[in-house]
């Protein structure tokens, strides 16, 4: 189905050619002439599907048809859970609103960096905001903007938005927008209670799951490899210079690994930077920014990096720090194998984390071999789940037998005889 049979206006029609999208992606075609219609959409897709252009098209298209008043009113918010989606939402935006005849101002917001030049960017008003949602409140709180005027409002990863974590500042959000106004929620994954929060907040949504069609899904070669814990960095290592891989996210469970590995690669003169969310807003920039334009190799991060960022040609993703959930896990390797290229996304279990993997393998009807790498086959075993000395069953134990299993101190030990 050609772009030119959903509706849009020649201008948006040339905003995709200028873009070199030959066709629509099937969340564009589901969801592009509902949103046109004002609907309300909640649209379930994988990342990498184009969402993004599925919201924007249909609020640029909305934007065209009423003038500019002075000063601007926002009349579209995009939320999005992190500083760097925000920035990428808000750049596509701009680009695909530079063919429209009329100006269109994107603003876009986020936390971490000073709030004055974004108050003064917002002088004169704005039509679109794509924000983070706590510095959005500070910015309504310093009369920098008003939402009174919101027409549309998106969720872009919108399970994230729907988190504990957000759900105060949300909640004040939604009580500064107007009652009546269209809602356009997307999210790779939508939880059951994620929908059920979405359908009291949508009105009779037209709804939009996309399901990976084979030459739309992500070529992503998934592997397990064995292997102890306290050798993780030497694979990676080893991974990363015998398979001459160019450019990997790694990802690991705490800010602290992500500086600890990154080090290490270093001295091993492997260029590495760490990526997480206590570093400064301009070196995570600077790090993204290298990473893409690969004047970087390796990137280290936590989980601040598994959601919507859009990196291409990243050809490997690996879990050194198996993610928390399945959910997770979907969110980390979809970094990876985007826009039709073959990506690979390789997880390290340990002893004490299979269990876990089993899980996530479980939940995504997975069923990987357990690999070994030569040089580096595991030597710890699982441990006896029996009951602790305080009673709490369930947790790993060595069962009282001394030098069944190293403890945390064992391995680090040895860890550090072998100068991990
Ligand atoms: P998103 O899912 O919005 O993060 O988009 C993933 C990537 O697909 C981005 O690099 C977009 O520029 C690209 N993209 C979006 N729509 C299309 C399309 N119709 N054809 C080709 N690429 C697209």
């Amino acid at each position: 189905m050609p772009f030119s049979s959903l509706g849009l206006s020649p201008a948006l029609q040339r905003a995709v050619s200028a873009k070199a999208y030959s066709a629509p992606t099937p969340i564009q075609v589901a969801a592009i002439p509902a949103a046109l219609k004002g609907q309300d959409v909640l649209g379930s897709a994988q990342t990498g599907s184009g969402k993004t252009a599925a919201f924007a098209l249909p609020l640029l298209q909305q934007l065209e048809s009423v003038p500019p008043e002075s000063p601007r009113r926002v009349r579209a918010l995009v939320l999005v859970p992190t500083r760097e989606l925000s920035a990428q939402v808000g750049e596509e935006i701009r680009k695909l609103a530079e063919h429209l005849p009329r100006s269109v101002k994107v603003s876009i917001v986020f936390g971490g960096v000073s709030i004055n030049p974004q108050m003064m960017r917002l002088r004169g008003g704005t039509d679109i905001v794509v924000a983070t949602p706590g510095r959005l409140l500070d910015l309504v709180d310093h009369n920098a903007l008003a939402l009174g005027g919101v027409a549309t409002l998106v969720l872009d990863e919108a399970d994230r938005l729907f988190d504990l974590g957000f759900a105060e500042e949300l909640q004040r959000i939604l009580s500064l927008l107007p009652e009546k106004r269209q809602n356009l929620f997307f999210s790779a994954t939508f939880p059951p209670a994620v929908q059920a929060l979405a359908q009291t907040l949508l009105r009779d949504p037209v709804r939009v799951e996309v399901l990976p069609e084979p030459q739309g899904q992500p070529d992503i070669v998934q592997q397990a490899i064995a292997v102890d814990a306290g050798r993780r960095t030497q694979l990676l290592r080893h991974l990363i210079q015998q398979n001459h891989w160019s450019r990997v996210l790694v990802f690991v469970a705490t800010k602290h690994a992500a500086e600890m590995v990154a080090d290490k690669l270093r001295k091993a003169r492997i260029y590495a930077e760490p990526f997480h969310g206590e570093l400064s807003q301009g070196k995570r920039t600077q790090v993204l920014a290298d990473f893409k334009a690969s004047r970087l190799k390796v990137v280290i991060a936590t989980d601040v990096a598994a959601r919507g960022l859009d990196i291409a040609q990243l050809p490997v993703v690996v879990n050194y720090d198996l993610p928390r959930s399945a959910v997770d896990y979907i969110h980390r390797i979809g970094r990876t194998g985007r826009a039709g290229e073959r990506g690979i996304a390789v997880s390290f279990v340990s002893a004490d984390t299979e269990a876990h993997f089993r899980l996530i393998e479980k939940r995504q009807s997975l069923d990987l071999p357990l690999e070994r790498i030569e040089g580096f086959e595991p030597l710890e075993t699982v441990a006896v789940l029996a009951p602790s000395m305080d009673g709490a069953a369930g947790e790993p134990s060595t069962g009282g037998i001394k030098g069944k299993r190293p403890s945390k101190k064992d391995k680090l030990r040895a860890a550090a005889a072998r100068g991990q």
